[in-house]
């Protein structure tokens, strides 16, 4: 993620903000433009709810233009503005969810609002990398729509159901989710995670099926059509602790079924993406020895789209984590690909990039 400007002072600013913390400028995000932009509130007016056009500087280029913020605004911390073309009260992330905590469950609606958040994050990058997302309301069938429900008071399971993402809003505890990651010895576990791994499971049969790529699917990732229920009971039944499973897969979730091993490395590939995006954002560099390091580690196959991409991500990431090390932490990045998950993030690469206008580089990196 990029920091963005301030456009009446000028200070950085961030993309979740809602206010400038030198001038008090009030600032929303415009998801057509990809920008925070400085707003002002007509005399007397009320910031949440009045109509409120661009501050000065903004105004220069975008005369007349007036905004409104999101009514999620205070429910889902939601910073996102709708123009006067959008129809309704909520922006186009917010609209996207179709079921949330009821007003009086305080502790789930705190959750809620980390998981809309991190949700606008993950809708953000699939803008920058050109990856349409069509909601339930444009798309009944098939469009997406966001679950956030918390477990306490029902059983919630997190997953993906053609096109509808479950998220159990217990997730955003943060003692919760660390137990469960060490249960389940996973690296990582993260709420913009789990939507990253879900969106990837909606995005499978529009990059794999629709683009007739069902075969080199296959060759990689195994044969999708054996039994998920047959797979889950399997992988529960083995508890197999070793760690084989790092030749070949990205997680040993990924090992359940060919379906959880794609959503696993696209959810990887989403956040490799997005660290590559960050770091030339802030013009953070990776030189010697970690670049000859990572060339020795990985030296791209002839033919393999995403070797450019997890080589820089190879030299970025042995920097960062020495960088973690040093301030007594552990691995910033504690994950090896193998020859094989290389082999699978470049099937991801190849899928997002075949139908994007500009792909293997982040056209909006450079934008501030
Ligand atoms: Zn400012
Ligand atoms: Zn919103
Ligand atoms: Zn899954």
């Amino acid at each position: 993620m990029q920091p963005f400007n301030c456009a009446v002072c000028g200070q950085i600013v961030f993309f979740d903000n809602s206010t400038c913390l030198r001038c008090s400028s009030p600032l929303g995000y415009l998801r057509s433009e990809r920008a925070l932009v400085a707003l002002e509130t007509p005399e007397g007016e009320d910031d949440a709810t009045a109509m409120i056009t661009a501050a000065a500087m903004e105004r220069a280029d975008r005369p007349g233009r007036t905004y409104r913020r999101c009514a999620n605004q205070i429910i889902a911390r939601c910073n996102w503005l709708l123009t006067e073309d959008d129809e309704g009260e909520l922006c186009a992330s917010c609209r996207l969810t179709a079921v949330r905590p009821n007003d009086d469950e305080v502790d789930a609606l705190e959750a809620f609002a980390d998981a809309e958040q991190a949700k606008r994050r993950l809708l953000h990058q699939l803008d920058i990398i050109g990856l349409p997302v069509v909601g339930r309301d444009e798309d009944e069938e098939r469009g997406v729509a966001f679950e956030f429900l918390s477990s306490r008071n029902q059983q919630v399971m997190t997953g993906h159901d053609g096109g509808v993402i479950t998220l159990d809003l217990s997730e955003s505890d943060d003692a919760h989710r660390e137990f469960v990651r060490q249960q389940m010895g996973e690296a990582y576990r993260t709420v913009l995670g789990h939507l990253r791994h879900e969106i990837g499971h909606y995005y499978w049969p529009r990059l794999v099926v629709d683009a007739d790529r069902v075969e080199g699917f296959r060759e990689l990732f195994g044969d999708e059509t054996i039994s998920y229920q047959d797979a889950l009971d399997q992988h529960y039944a083995d508890g197999d602790a070793s760690t084989s499973w790092v030749d070949s897969y990205v997680s040993e979730y990924a090992t359940m079924h060919p379906w959880e091993d794609w959503a696993e490395t696209f959810a990887h590939y989403l956040h490799i993406r997005a660290g590559l995006h960050t770091a030339k954002a802030y013009g953070i560099t990776i030189g010697e020895p970690a670049v000859t390091a990572a060339r020795e580690t990985y030296t791209p196959d002839v033919g393999v789209d995403v070797g450019p991409t997890v080589q820089a991500w190879l030299g970025l990431t042995l920097g960062l984590n020495a960088m973690s090390r040093s301030i007594g932490e552990g691995d910033l990045y504690p994950f090896v690909l193998s020859t094989d998950v290389i082999a699978k993030l470049d099937f991801v690469h190849r899928c997002v990039t075949a139908g994007t206008e500009a792909p293997a580089t982040d056209r909006s990196a450079a934008r501030s």
